[in-house]
């Protein structure tokens, strides 16, 4: 399949894990934060994949895909990971770019350029109880599992499977970023809301890889 139709329904399965998520990453931020990640979220990707499909129909490649779903994303999410989220969809757009190149090296550049965006942008670092301590491991997995050789379906399996654990594991964490912060011991036994939200749509990506 080509790159942008690809990228076009990985969209499309974000918004539809979102869509079914809502309310249990509503009720997440709720506990320590101000409750709007599933509404951001769901915002978000439903811009986001509106926008790219628009683009498909217009017969723009993958990487033009992306920046207009990135750029829809964050303009209609509002928040903290509403801006993140359109940053890391924009950095994996500039790298895969619209000329169908070699697709698993690219998205593995591409997911290295996201983490190193959302990091730059939010200053979060492992540890502190954000999405970012699902997105590092599962850039460093899919960059690992590539390497041994495994394709990019078993690769982003493996990836996934780890961010869901890293993020089921953000439940022992102090909040030392966001909004979170002030009310950080209310979080203690819960995951990170975006930390959540990340494992979900890479596993749902993965199914759209398969
Ligand atoms: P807001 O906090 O603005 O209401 P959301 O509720 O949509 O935005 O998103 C909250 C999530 O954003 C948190 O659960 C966390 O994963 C993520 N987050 C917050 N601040 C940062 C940051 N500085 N760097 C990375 N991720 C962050
Ligand atoms: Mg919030
Ligand atoms: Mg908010």
């Amino acid at each position: 399949r080509a790159a942008a139709v690809i990228i076009d329904a990985a969209l499309a399965a974000i918004q539809d894990t979102l869509d079914r998520s809502v309310d249990e990453l509503g009720r997440l931020d709720a506990i320590a934060g101000d409750g709007d990640h599933g509404i951001g979220m769901q915002r978000g990707a439903r811009a986001g994949r509106a926008a790219a499909a628009e683009a498909l129909a217009a017969g723009a490649g993958a990487g033009t895909l992306l920046i207009k779903a990135a750029d829809a994303w964050a303009d209609r999410a509002g928040g903290t990971s509403g801006a993140l989220w359109g940053v890391a969809l924009r950095a994996l757009g500039e790298r895969l770019g619209d000329a169908d190149p070699a697709f698993s090296a690219a998205v593995v550049e591409g997911v290295a350029a996201a983490r190193d965006g959302v990091i730059n942008y939010g200053k979060a670092e492992v540890g502190d109880k954000t999405m970012v301590d699902a997105l590092v491991p599962f850039a460093d997995t899919l960059a690992a599992a590539l390497g041994e050789g495994a394709d990019l379906v078993e690769a982003w399996r493996r990836a996934a499977d780890s961010a869901t654990k890293a993020a089921a594991a953000t439940s022992d964490l102090l909040p030392r970023k966001g909004r979170a912060r002030p009310h950080a011991e209310k979080s203690l036994g819960t995951p990170d809301p975006g930390a959540h939200s990340f494992a979900l749509i890479v596993v749902a990506v993965g199914d759209v890889l398969d």
